[in-house]
């Protein structure tokens, strides 16, 4: 059904103007932005106003690992090697179908309160099929959200049986789920080879061929931490980056995620072959990782977007978090305040985000999906409105977010969500984490 949206502040073209209306078609799209005397407006369309509000593009979660939600508070403050075997490899083999599915409700659900309309889930939890990810499209149908799934391709046989597959295998699959979704409105698949550590040379360059067959983009995670430097060094005499050029795999299709420890020949082979990166500073931060020399990125034209990483690397799903982050990790490691500002962060957790995950969104303007979440002005944590995108970005708590609409459906409206019971996703999740414990406990 379509709508015209009038709220007070509307986002256009990275500054907040009043008094602008904003029509919704059918179709999901944002059909026209203007003064609404302007607009031609269908008879008995809607008209929604959201007085007191602020409208603004929904945010765009780049990389998270949904099941990752159930174990949060399990093996925080550990080493990262230790993290790794005690959280995700002691209970990711144990989910099952309906782990997985009841995981990816909790982690969209709470994304969606937080203002994300778009998920991008990293997944690797197929068990020899595509079951796992079914379940997990599932959920983010369910729910509400937008999803890319960024089907991993994976087969370093030091983790949990359930992650690995072939080559062959992994290609196949991500190929036959991309098709199953090839025309769907709300999902979208493409290849991931999960990291220099965990995909072979073989694996990288399958998923980067997939890439280029499909015409999508494909994610990997590189250098996140120390080790997998050494280990690439190790195996390959190489650094990730400069292994990834030599496999000929780094072009524009390039989603890199974390790079925390790249040199400077990296960052600049990064900017010639027009890589992408998506960045979680808050998770590098949790882990320890280190930090993404993000400005030098920026110099060299990389595209940024953000993430969050798991639901137990962070432990938060927010993407205004993330931005907050990614500025002031900036400022205090070159201690200059002007080193990166809110309007930076801001596009990479909107429409960078929505550039990298294969969507038309991220801003608001005709043509575009209809990807929206709305902004209480009354909240004091927004005030006072002299530059509502610093405030959106450095002072806002998640108490000031109202509504959310993706694809044109609210799916949030005065921060309860639409789509299903929160108590009923928290009592699934009880379930599902009854007999576990924590690491070292
Ligand atoms: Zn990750």
């Amino acid at each position: 059904m379509s709508e015209l949206l009038l709220a007070d502040h509307t986002l256009i073209d990275g500054r907040f103007v009043r008094d602008v209306a904003v029509l919704v078609g059918d179709d999901g799209k944002i059909t026209a932005v203007g003064p609404e005397v302007s607009l031609q407006v269908p008879d008995g369309t809607p008209r929604i106003a959201l007085s007191r509000k602020a409208l603004l593009p929904g945010c765009v979660n780049a990389h998270n690992h949904s099941f990752q939600s159930l174990l949060r508070g399990i093996a925080d403050d550990k080493a990262f090697l230790v993290w790794r075997d005690q959280a995700l490899y002691r209970y990711a083999p144990r989910l099952g179908r309906e782990g997985t599915y009841v995981g990816a409700l909790f982690a969209f659900g709470e994304m969606l309160l937080r203002g994300v309309t778009t998920v991008c889930d990293f997944f690797y939890l197929h068990d020899d099929s595509n079951d796992g990810a079914e379940a997990v499209i599932r959920a983010a149908r369910d729910v509400g959200i937008r999803l890319t799934l960024a089907r991993t391709m994976y087969d370093w046989d030091g983790a949990p049986k359930l992650f690995r597959e072939s080559v062959a295998d992994a290609t196949r699959r991500t190929r036959e789920l991309h098709a199953a979704y090839r025309d769907h409105p709300l999902v979208r698949v493409v290849p991931a080879p999960h990291s220099p550590h965990a995909a072979s040379s073989e694996m990288v360059v399958a998923g980067a061929a997939l890439a280029e067959e499909l015409d999508t983009f494909f994610h990997m995670h590189v250098a996140e931490e120390r080790f997998e430097v050494e280990e690439t060094l190790a195996n390959y005499g190489q650094t990730p980056v400069r292994w990834l050029e030599s496999l000929g795999v780094l072009s524009p299709r390039a989603c890199l995620v974390h790079c925390c420890h790249v040199d400077p020949g990296e960052v600049a082979l990064m900017g010639e072959q027009g890589v992408n990166l998506l960045y979680n500073p808050n998770s590098n931060m949790f882990l320890g990782d280190g930090i993404t020399p993000l400005t030098e990125l920026l110099e060299v034209g990389v595209r940024v977007a953000l993430g969050t990483d798991g639901g137990c690397s962070n432990n938060r799903v927010s993407v205004f978090d993330e931005m907050r982050a990614a500025a002031l990790l900036q400022k205090v490691r070159h201690q200059n305040g002007t080193a990166l500002g809110a309007e930076a962060v801001f596009e990479m957790g909107t429409r960078n985000g929505a550039l990298l995950t294969g969507w038309d969104a991220g801003i608001i303007a005709p043509g575009r999906l209809a990807d929206l979440i709305t902004v209480d002005l009354d909240d004091l944590s927004t005030l006072p409105h002299l530059d509502l995108l610093k405030n959106v970005v450095y002072s806002m708590e998640s108490t000031a977010l109202s509504d959310v609409m993706v694809g044109g459906r609210w799916v949030v409206q005065g921060g309860i969500l639409q789509t299903m019971s929160t108590r009923e996703i928290g009592r699934r999740v009880a379930e599902i984490t009854r007999d576990w414990t924590v690491a070292g406990s």
